[in-house]
């Protein structure tokens, strides 16, 4: 398999090709140099960062013939030996398949024998959190009084499920992620090393999707050259590892920054013509919001080499944090929605006409309408809906449906009409019958549930007047009427009803009809 060629052949063999973990080298030379050594070296970090490949760079150095070294020959039979993965005073055990003592005292027992041909006997265990509770007491005894010829090298993910008395004793090193640069850069060398033609930005995504480890990215290379016969593209690593093209999703956000509606649907139609999956798209955007939002918050926070830098500042500048805040929310949100919608595309479309449609505005969600009125100068991307700017079209039912309102407070919300709204400046009208809603008690307590919402800052103003008939309470009322009009006719069209009425002279009393209640 080519995939164990390159992770293989450039599995780093010394300190000096180790990328990306400068900290932990410059310490363990250090402690090498001076010749002063720990018993027991517990390594953390996520998978692939390099943790057995760095305890197995350690065990040279200190089995190097040629000394207690940072820089082991790589020659002696030793060093070739540790390399080959035979050398008979290593002993790598994985914690996850030997979690049981008495595989942990068989183990510890031998460890007490001087080493058969080596200075130091060394001992890695891998995942060592997943030994069991005994394992780890009887490790800690040996841990207590290690013999001279004795190392231990302990790696894990998982640190906090490693007892105390076991950590104390050990010299900690956490190894880090590698940045996408790192690994990108690294990829880079390697394929030049190899002769192997690649396309620059094919390496950072490859980059992304190991998500910090370099093995990830090794194999990742490696599938890589075999997807593209021998050379490494854009556009297959993107095909291999189903990544949307960022270009796509830049121009949305461009698209969407200038109220361009049409573009955006443009855009969405083209991904759709080209399948690909609107899941993955909602998520790229969520990243590249993301990366948005930081670049606003930190200076150069996007990497110097990343190759859509230049727009992506330019998003930052034109867009203000608000609106990137909940973009991204709109994002997340329409990610969950896609499984509901009616197909993916249909809930990738209306979540790019929600960012369109709203846009914040004193850390409340208004729709773009409003804020037309309100900000006419910052709101290019206001979406027009037909008819003009009027206060019904904004959904005051959809707003007290979401409210923490009960009692005659939410009475008060059922029954209002909205007359005005300015932000969060509500003026209400209730009916001239109902005008008892508009006692101050019941508004203070709709306003604290509508603050509760959209958040402090609102006024709210309830006269009792002529209404249009267009309330809550109203709307529902015409719906009742419309339903019971319904049930009655189908009972009358019921045969069965007909004949107790033509046969047994029965009477239909109508009040006494109710309509089941509404699937939804
Ligand atoms: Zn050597």
């Amino acid at each position: 398999m080519s995939y164990q060629v390159l992770a293989r052949k450039w599995r780093p063999r010394d300190f000096g090709s180790l990328v990306g973990q400068e900290h932990v080298v410059r310490a363990l030379r250090h402690a090498l140099e001076q010749n002063r050594l720990h018993h027991a070296y517990l390594f953390t970090g996520t998978r692939g960062v390099g943790k057995t490949t760095l305890a197995r760079i350690l065990a040279k150095c200190l089995n190097c013939e040629t000394g207690v070294t940072p820089e082991p020959c790589g020659k002696c039979s030793s060093c070739l030996e540790i390399d080959a993965g035979r050398f008979v005073d290593l002993l790598e055990v994985d914690a996850a398949t030997n979690t049981r003592v008495d595989e942990m005292r068989q183990l510890l027992d031998t460890a007490q024998y001087a080493p058969t041909r080596a200075r130091y006997k060394v001992y890695v265990i891998d995942e060592v959190h997943m030994l069991s509770t005994s394992a780890f007491n009887a490790m800690l005894k040996t841990l207590e009084e290690p013999p001279e010829h004795l190392k231990f090298i302990l790696a894990t993910t998982d640190p906090q499920r490693i007892p105390v008395t076991v950590l104390s004793r050990c010299l900690q090193f956490n190894l880090k992620q590698m940045p996408r640069a790192a690994i990108a850069a690294h990829l880079a060398k390697l394929l030049e090393a190899e002769k192997v033609a690649y396309e620059p930005d094919a390496l950072p995504l490859i980059g992304r999707a190991a998500a910090g480890s370099m093995r990830d990215a090794l194999s990742l290379l490696d599938q890589a050259i075999a997807h593209g016969a021998g050379k490494v593209s854009v556009n297959d690593v993107r095909d291999m590892l189903g990544a949307i093209d960022e270009t796509y999703l830049l121009r949305i956000l461009e698209a969407v920054a200038a109220g361009d509606g049409a573009t955006v649907i443009g855009i969405a139609t083209e991904m759709q013509a080209r399948s690909l999956s609107f899941d993955t798209a909602l998520a790229d955007l969520g990243s590249l919001l993301l990366r948005i939002a930081l670049a606003q918050t930190v200076a150069g926070a996007i990497e110097e080499d990343l190759p859509e830098r230049e727009r992506l500042v330019a998003l930052a500048a034109t867009l203000d944090p608000e609106t990137v805040q909940l973009d991204y929310q709109i994002a997340l949100q329409g990610r969950d929605d896609l499984v509901r919608a009616p197909d993916e595309y249909a809930g990738f479309v209306m979540t790019l006409l929600r960012m369109l449609a709203f846009r914040p505005e004193g850390g409340s969600v208004t729709s773009g309408l409003e804020v037309a009125s309100a900000r006419p100068a910052t709101a290019p991307r206001s979406m027009r809906v037909s008819p003009a700017a009027s206060p019904a079209a904004f959904d005051w039912a959809d707003l007290v449906s979401k409210l923490q309102v009960t009692g005659a407070a939410r009475e008060l919300a059922r029954n209002a009409e909205l007359m005005r709204r300015e932000g969060s400046a509500f003026e209400l009208v209730v009916p001239k019958s109902k005008g008892y809603l508009a006692e101050k008690s019941y508004q203070d307590k709709l306003k604290a549930a509508l603050e509760q919402h959209l958040g402090a800052g609102v006024t709210l103003k309830v006269v009792a007047a002529e209404t249009r008939g267009n309330s809550m309470a109203a709307m529902e009322a015409i719906e009742r009427d419309k339903r019971h009009a319904e049930a009655t006719r189908s009972v009358q069209k019921d045969r069965f009803v007909q004949d107790l009425v033509e046969i047994c002279d029965a009477k239909v009393i109508d009040s006494t009809i109710q309509a089941t209640p509404r699937q939804s």
